[in-house]
């Protein structure tokens, strides 16, 4: 009898480094570049990925690749044929068991695509979209310093439902200067009302070496204090439950069917492979991070590009890993799987930081599953930080 060997499920996070005009807030591997930089760069990136047999020792024959994610910076702002030569090197490289079943998602910034990119997008087979609009307030994406208003947001939606695309993420920030709870609540009822099928809301961070830390560095110079941005969260949620949306992690929120299947399989600590400046894998159990060097990545031959990373996770660390990334999602962590995974049970590793946790009201059990209650999210970190040895 023909037994079908059962291949491994990968993702595949392909990074763009490049932006028009860097946000106030932002403290992501991004930066603006020339043509010929960015010519140099997407030639490093597919001899990246034409090289990582040797590089990561694994025979990927092993995997089935289910789920791409372009993201950055702004891949939207490099030439549509560079999208499709990184596209075509994947599809050559790598098995693809049902070719029809892949998710495959770019990030595009109001401001820098246009009709036809849609189009040639879709072409190449790309079959979602991760909008970043943050606000639907012109004075709080002027605050951001984003590139777009929100006009220039609500035209490329149009053009990408009129190109054909069905599933459709829109980013929403919370806690920006100059927000209200009424003026979020506009944005949230603005965006539900135009239907995209998935919507992240994130609370703005401050981060250190960027213009808004030298102007709200401090706690108390925060733009929005604690308790506002937790209120901002909660009604958040319950606005989009409202409109159908439910809350499958902390800080996503999807009609049925829509979640993001690349971003579940991180918290699910599935393997990918990062390709591209700063990339971060996660390949057999290793966690593998690309340098942020610019010329230390396009100079090198690809079997040669520094790790900036390369830490092998202990037993320990993996079951860390399984309760602090499985609690982020909102059907939490299954005392079963757990048990399958690393021979002992969930209670008799955890059970002192489980019971302390459910006294306190952050954790609730149902069936044979552990997941945060609305307190705990507002104490993840407190609750995330418990399970760390
Ligand atoms: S568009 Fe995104 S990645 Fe680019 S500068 Fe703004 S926040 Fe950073």
């Amino acid at each position: 009898m023909f037994v079908m060997e059962k291949k491994i499920p990968l993702g595949i996070y392909i990074h763009i480094p490049f932006c028009v005009h860097k946000c106030n807030y932002c403290d992501f591997l991004s930066f603006n570049t020339d043509e010929k930089e960015k010519k140099a760069y997407i030639s490093a990136l597919i001899d990246e990925i034409k090289g990582r047999r040797s590089r990561y020792g694994v025979a990927d024959v092993l995997y089935n690749l289910q789920t791409i994610y372009i993201g950055g910076g702004t891949p939207s702002c490099i030439d549509v044929h560079m999208t499709e030569r990184i596209l075509e090197c994947i599809f050559d490289e790598f098995d693809i068991a049902d070719p029809c079943n892949m998710e495959i998602t770019i990030e595009v910034n109001p401001g820098t695509v246009t009709n036809e990119k849609l189009s040639a997008y879709k072409e190449y087979g790309i079959n979602r979209l991760s909008i970043g609009l943050q606000s639907v307030n012109d004075n709080e994406l002027k605050a951001l310093g984003r590139i777009h208003s929100f006009r220039d947001f609500v035209n490329v939606y149009r053009d990408a439902r009129d190109v054909g695309y069905k599933n459709i993420n829109v980013d929403i920030m919370m806690a920006i200067p100059y927000q209200t709870m009424d003026s979020l609540m506009y944005s949230v009822d603005t965006i539900a009302d135009m239907s995209p099928e998935h919507i992240s809301a994130y609370s703005l961070i401050i981060e250190e070496g960027t213009p808004f830390y030298e102007k709200y560095g401090t706690d108390e110079r925060r733009p929005v204090d604690e308790d506002t941005e937790r209120m901002m969260y909660h009604e958040t949620v319950r606005r989009l439950k409202k409109y159908g949306y439910s809350r499958y992690e902390i800080s996503n929120f999807a009609i049925p069917d829509h979640e993001s299947r690349h971003n579940i399989s991180y918290w699910k600590r599935r393997d990918y492979f990062g390709f591209g400046l700063g990339a971060s894998s996660f390949i057999g159990n290793i966690r593998y991070k690309n340098t942020s060097i610019f010329k230390d990545y396009v100079n090198h031959i690809p079997s040669e590009i520094p790790f900036e990373e390369k830490i092998k996770l202990t037993k320990r660390d993996r079951m860390e890993e399984f309760m602090f990334l499985g609690l982020r999602m909102s059907e939490g962590v299954s005392a079963n799987d757990f048990e399958r995974e690393f021979g002992v049970s969930l209670i008799s590793q955890y059970g002192r930081e489980i019971k302390k946790f459910t006294d306190e009201g952050l954790l609730v059990k149902t069936g044979e599953r552990f997941m945060l209650t609305d307190r705990g999210i507002d104490y993840g970190n407190h609750v995330f930080s418990g399970f760390l040895g």
